[in-house]
């Protein structure tokens, strides 16, 4: 893959715009190409029957890989400081992958509950149908985590910072575990990308990310991507599917042929090759237009959301704010610890009254979108216990911090008195303070 050899030496931002690409060999485009081909011609039958054996150099189909999702590939390697990564359609096609490229039927996974609702029903519904028993624990209790490890455990998973009680994961702790254990620690990144936080330094193995978000960043298309760390020992017994040699790998184990890479190149080569939640060239070039300005965008996403989030928490009609950089936030240390550049532009909050000021206030605001997503530039607003968390049972819900006048709002980049005065004219509408009894 066309890359420059002192690439390592390049800061976060310049990666952010060259990583994993050189100028087209063939017209010297500076942009990145989009390669919208299925198949690749061969140089000859050996050239082929070499590729297909996963050894020498060549694309063979875009269901497995294709030259512009290789530049987004590697350029998010090079921002997380991983050996490779792999591109897909969506966030829940990556962890999928990911998960199951770790455990099979009769295997065993931790997740902490804090979960995006999409994974939370992946893991407690498809999962337990594929015969993969995920245990979810309370990512904060140590002790209860430990418990749940037994023989045939094959990863922890949890959230940088939870979706949507914002509970930012205790990495370093959850690391320890996961590796004393002899087992991988899996991170979905999506609320923080690698521009607030580089989980290999704090012992994550895999990186999930769901690009739809922050990384896309102006809400135009679904992918995803799952980054490998190289630093896990798949040689250490409990992944035996690792080491078997392996006829269609002429007879080679994915650790003999990938070494350090050996768990980005299994995921690729048989459940990416198998399930074929392939990206599309053309989204993954969106995703790369979105890595260029990454790191801008998402400090004035942070300030936009600390502005906001402390106009709310002064706020009469307001009842509570859930936000770890707020200086009082009970999590405000662990955020200092994870995410000093701030805990994303993703937070909740209660407006006093209730469920029904709630709904009130969301079917008020003329410039807020409502709609189910995080991480566009536009500011976002959801009431997850009815939309993005519903498939969870009122006890699940009261689990993962979900309760019934919660507000998920995903600050964006407009200008922040646009933003509070959008919210302040449907709280006139809506809230008790201001809205005598005439009903
Ligand atoms: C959106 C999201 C996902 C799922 O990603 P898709 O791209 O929608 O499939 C997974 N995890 C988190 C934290 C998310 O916000």
């Amino acid at each position: 893959m066309a890359d420059r050899e002192n690439d390592f030496q390049f800061g976060f931002d310049t990666l952010a715009l060259h990583g994993g690409q050189t100028p087209d060999p063939v017209t010297n485009a500076r942009a990145v190409p989009i390669y919208m081909t299925s198949s690749y011609v061969f140089d000859s039958t050996d050239h082929a029957a070499s590729l297909f054996k996963m050894q020498g150099e060549g694309y063979v189909y875009s269901r497995n890989a294709n030259p512009t999702n290789a530049v987004l590939e590697e350029r998010l390697a090079k921002l997380e400081g991983g050996v490779g990564a792999f591109a897909v359609a969506s966030g829940q096609a990556a962890i999928s992958i990911a998960m199951l490229t770790l455990a099979k039927a009769g295997d065993e996974l931790i997740a902490t509950n804090a979960l995006y609702g999409g994974t939370y029903h992946l893991f407690s519904e498809t999962f337990q149908g594929f015969g993969v028993k995920v245990h979810f624990v309370n990512g904060t209790d140590l002790d209860e985590i430990e418990r749940h490890i037994n023989d045939k455990t094959k990863a922890i998973f949890t959230e940088t910072i939870g979706n949507p009680n914002l509970e930012i994961a205790d990495l370093k702790k959850l690391s320890d575990i996961a590796h004393r254990n002899g087992l991988p620690l899996v991170v979905d990144s999506t609320f923080t990308t690698p521009a607030l936080l580089k989980l290999l330094e704090f012992g994550a193995n895999i990186v999930i990310h769901s690009t739809t978000k922050f990384i896309g960043g102006h809400g135009t298309s679904i992918g995803g991507a799952i980054i490998d760390g190289g630093n896990f020992p798949w040689d250490n017994g409990s992944f035996p599917d690792f080491t078997r040699k392996k006829s269609i790998l002429d007879n080679h184990s994915f650790v003999e042929l990938s070494r350090e890479k050996a768990f980005i190149s299994k995921a690729r080569f048989e459940l990416g090759h198998d399930l074929g939640a392939t990206l599309s060239p053309f989204n993954s070039w969106l995703f790369i237009q979105g890595l260029e300005s990454l790191s801008v965008r998402v400090k004035q996403h942070v300030q936009n959301a600390k502005e906001v989030a402390a106009h709310l928490a002064s706020h009469p009609a307001i009842e509570w704010v859930n936000y770890p950089s707020l200086p009082n936030d009970p999590q405000y240390r662990l955020a200092e610890e994870y995410v000093p550049g701030g805990a994303g532009a993703i937070f909740t909050f209660g407006i006093k009254g209730g469920l029904e000021s709630a709904k009130t206030f969301i079917n008020s605001l003329k410039l807020l979108s409502h709609l189910a997503n995080v991480g566009d530039a536009k500011t976002l607003i959801i009431h997850p216990a009815s939309t993005t968390h519903a498939r969870l049972s009122p006890d699940q819900q009261l689990e993962a911090g979900i309760t019934p006048e919660l507000i998920r709002l995903s600050v964006g980049l407009e200008d922040v008195k646009d933003i509070v005065a959008d919210i302040e004219q449907s709280l006139q509408i809506s809230s008790p303070l201001y809205v005598q009894s005439t009903k």
